[in-house]
């Protein structure tokens, strides 16, 4: 791997091509690509409410990825690429239809306020429905012929996001259940994807517990950002446990032997971020810092300590031949730029 080639611009030279309430697009390191960033910033109630939830970004970006790479991997069209770090995602640049396309299955939220049904009614079938996205209008509801009159989308593409919404629907309601997860409902945004004078619509934004209702079917507790809307507390954790039945964390994320390691960051970090870090961490962890990642070592295994003990032995050979004016030390970080400080033999 060459460290000091970085894959991607460091944040602080990147042009920033638009900041929402969670997150922040900017452009990418290729034509016809951007990099979503997910923020810890939790919203509601069109922004009058806010807080900052430190680690939710971190969650949303690996919950979205989950979604978005099986959504693709069964064929269903979307802008996601892949993930980048702990809060970053590569996609495709598309051309956003300004809907909010909300499916139901279970009454709650608005649509329990609107019609006065009792939350937690099963719906008699799934419900689609489109908002406005606008927020200084707070995202009214409007009806297909809205959506044509004003030409926000044409009749054919309402018909193709109909049937992505519907696919969507039945991907993550069986993928939730799986886990002991209702989906009683969920927002997604689609957009228009441009391959040269082709265009096809994809689902695009992000899919995850700030926009999905997520009820644990036993306890009907609530895994998702009405914790936040309701006050009720404890949203990182439900957040975490969403991603835990989907078996997303991985090793270095999970309860360790000494003690839970956090599901950190910042990231993209620096490397005097990183420090600032580590320094908080048990001795016995070690963290490298790689592409502005910080990254949790497993314990090295019997073969790679022999290897190490073998190089170290040859090139103490060397350096007393030589009488050579550097010695190699193992297992010490090195700096080799400001986002990568990898593990490494260092000459000293
Ligand atoms: P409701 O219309 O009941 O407030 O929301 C229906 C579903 O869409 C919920 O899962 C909710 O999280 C999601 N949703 C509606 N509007 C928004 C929005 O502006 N942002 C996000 N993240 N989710 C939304």
């Amino acid at each position: 791997m060459d460290f000091l080639k970085p894959r991607y611009t460091p944040m602080s030279r990147r042009r920033r091509i638009y900041e929402g309430k969670a997150k922040v697009l900017y452009e990418g390191p290729e034509p016809g690509t951007l990099i979503q960033h997910f923020k810890d910033d939790a919203t509601a109630f069109n922004a009058k409410k806010h807080q900052v939830i430190e680690g939710k970004g971190v969650l949303n970006n690996r919950i979205s990825e989950y979604v978005f790479q099986h959504l693709n991997d069964i064929g269903v069209p979307t802008h996601f690429i892949r993930r980048l770090n702990m809060r970053e995602q590569l996609i495709r640049e598309v051309e956003i239809i300004p809907l909010e396309v909300v499916v139901r299955n279970v009454a709650a939220g608005s649509l329990s306020q609107r019609l006065g049904i009792e939350e937690g009614t099963q719906l008699p079938r799934s419900i689609i429905e489109f908002y406005y996205k606008n927020d200084a209008l707070g995202d009214p509801m409007v009806s297909e012929e809205h959506v044509t009159a004003f030409g926000w989308a044409t009749p054919q593409e309402i018909d193709d996001i109909m049937a992505l919404a519907v696919r969507v629907n039945d991907f993550l309601s069986g993928l939730f259940l799986g886990v002991g997860i209702r989906l009683v409902d969920f927002k997604m945004e689609c957009g228009r994807l441009w391959e040269n004078d082709m265009m096809r619509i994809v689902v695009a934004d992000e899919i995850s517990p700030d926009s999905c209702r997520l009820w644990d079917i036993k306890s009907s507790e609530k895994l998702d950002k009405d914790r936040f809307r309701r006050d009720l507390g404890g949203l990182l954790e439900a957040y975490t446990e969403v991603a835990k039945r989907l078996g997303i964390l991985s090793e270095g994320e999970r309860p360790q032997g000494g003690g839970p390691v956090p599901v950190i960051d910042t990231g993209p970090m620096t490397v005097e971020e990183f420090y600032a870090f580590t320094d908080t961490r048990p001795d016995e962890e070690k963290w490298e810092l790689i592409e502005g990642e910080p990254v949790l070592n497993a314990a090295p295994s019997d073969m790679h300590q022999w290897i190490v003990k073998n190089v170290v032995l040859a090139l103490g050979i060397r350096e007393r031949e030589l009488n050579a004016p550097w010695a190699v030390l193992p297992g010490l970080g090195v700096r080799v730029s400001d986002k990568d400080r990898p593990e490494a033999a260092r000459p000293q």
